[in-house]
């Protein structure tokens, strides 16, 4: 039920974490992070509290670049299958999401039939979605806004192509999702309290509108890619 990204010079795992603790009001079943380092992504995700997923994180665990999630099941029961992120069939993308698609079985009948599918989420559907598009020819960002424009219902969404280590993509609808700036990193959150710890300015998502964040820039757009200027804010709230 919350959403964290990290993008910057540091390790992420830690900063992710600290991140998901924060979160832990808003209560959860599951929880879980991927990191994308210089030696290909790692995934870890388990049912239960955030010091379960712990455990799993062995120390190999590397990436300067990362997304993180906990879960409040919607579609398909609290498992380590259905706990976020999840992961297109080739693992090239993986995204964590927040909220409901109310035609998730619709885009799935139209788009997906021959896709075999590793959960029971609404969420899958999504990054199945991004890599079918992708597989056409779209570049990740194209996919992902082409994809974010079929979806009906709420989502706060964070993805990461493992073709790139560079670039955080995030998008909303009716769930609330934040981008955090910082000096040479960028955050991601679906509370301003869970990234305090890095920076205390942000900029607000519109309803409908994707950002690209990178370590050291965010550029905002509409889903038909038309770019939006939009101002930060620093917030007065206390760790
Ligand atoms: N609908 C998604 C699921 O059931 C996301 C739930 C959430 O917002 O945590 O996995």
């Amino acid at each position: 039920c919350g959403i964290v990204g990290y993008i910057g010079n540091e390790q992420a795992k830690d900063i992710l974490i600290k991140g998901l603790h924060k979160l832990e009001y808003r209560g959860y079943d599951s929880a879980g992070i991927a990191l994308v380092g210089d030696n290909g992504l790692g995934l870890y995700k388990e049912k239960g509290r955030i010091a379960e997923l712990e455990k799993t994180i062995g120390k190999e665990a590397a990436g300067k670049t990362g997304i993180g999630h906990t879960r409040w099941a919607t579609h398909g029961a609290p498992s380590k299958e259905n706990a976020h992120p999840h992961q297109s069939v080739s693992k090239r993308f993986t995204l964590v999401h927040n909220g409901v698609i109310e035609n998730y079985q619709q885009l799935k009948h139209e788009y997906l039939q021959n896709v075999e599918l590793a959960s029971e989420t609404d969420t899958e559907i999504i990054v199945q979605l991004i890599e079918t598009f992708a597989e056409k020819g779209l570049s990740t960002e194209e996919a992902f806004r082409r994809t974010l424009s079929l979806l009906h219902g709420s989502y706060a969404i964070a993805l990461v192509d493992n073709q790139d280590n560079d670039t955080i993509y995030v998008g909303k609808n009716k769930s609330p999702l934040l981008v955090g700036i910082g000096d040479g990193v960028n955050v991601v959150a679906s509370d301003a309290m869970a990234m305090l710890h890095i920076t205390k300015e942000f900029i607000e998502i519109m309803d409908q509108e994707v950002v690209i964040v990178k370590k050291d820039s965010v550029q905002v757009k509409n889903l038909d890619g038309t770019n939006v200027a939009r101002e930060s804010f620093t917030t007065d709230i206390d760790e």
